[in-house]
């Protein structure tokens, strides 16, 4: 047997290979920076999921991760990150991102070691122990979790040099303009279901610049807590 690393033991010697797979397939799809390919390959996104999904884990797909919730799609979650990170010197990563919708914490898990520290908010209790948990043991430690409505944003920490939603609201919640930063981005799915887009919107000196990426479909973000 080859060592394929602590990450994939115990499912199999496909892991290595359908990993691959998913990181080419996201290549030629769109994502063009190698930092964030590397994080895919490195993600064991099987441990993020339950046992009985685990084999279909390196599918560019989101599953069911219970609480009536889903990890992203592979593929969305690069997207999202490049479009936080693109045209950034990688030495000189966002100092603070906000991660609105937490869930088993996929996202939060790529993007840790690529920005300096994460505030991620989730509204369903239960599921941000379980992620504090699983994240915990992975070693991630930039990060801090709250428990609450997303929406809100995070006052006490603002303003953030980028922001991500994971979760579509209506429309972009007033909360979270306000607490870009001057030269920070926030990527938000907005929309009702069937009609999302997924948009950029950064802060210059003189106000806020919006872009629209593509379309997108995600559950919805919800007020308050679950
Ligand atoms: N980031 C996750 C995807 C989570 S799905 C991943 O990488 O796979 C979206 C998450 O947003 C769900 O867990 C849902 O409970 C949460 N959510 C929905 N509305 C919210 C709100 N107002 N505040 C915080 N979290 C919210």
């Amino acid at each position: 047997m080859t060592d394929q690393g602590p990450d994939i033991r115990g499912i199999g010697m496909t892991s290595a290979r359908t990993r691959e797979r998913l990181v080419q397939r996201l290549a030629d799809h769109g994502i063009s920076d190698l930092r964030i390919l590397d994080r895919v390959r490195s993600v064991p996104r099987h441990l993020f999921v339950d046992e009985a999904l685990q084999s279909r884990a390196y599918e560019d797909s989101a599953l069911p991760i219970g609480h009536g919730q889903t990890i992203s799609q592979p593929y969305i979650v690069a997207l999202m990150t490049q479009a936080l990170l693109d045209g950034i010197d990688p030495a000189k990563p966002p100092g603070k991102v906000l991660e609105v919708g937490t869930g088993c914490g996929y996202q939060t898990a790529i993007l840790s070691p690529l920005v300096r520290r994460i505030f991620t908010i989730e509204r369903i209790r239960e599921l941000l122990t379980e992620t504090r948990a699983r994240l915990g043991e992975l070693g991630y430690q930039n990060i801090r979790y709250r428990h609450g409505d997303g929406m809100e944003g995070w006052p006490g920490q603002a303003p953030f040099d980028g922001i991500l939603v994971a979760a579509a609201p209506a429309g972009i919640p007033q909360a979270l303009l306000d607490q870009i930063a001057v030269g920070g981005r926030l990527i938000i799915p907005v929309g009702p279901s069937g009609r999302q887009e997924l948009l950029r919107v950064t802060r210059t000196e003189t106000g806020l610049a919006q872009e629209s990426l593509c379309a997108v479909s995600f559950v919805p973000l919800l007020e308050g807590t679950g």
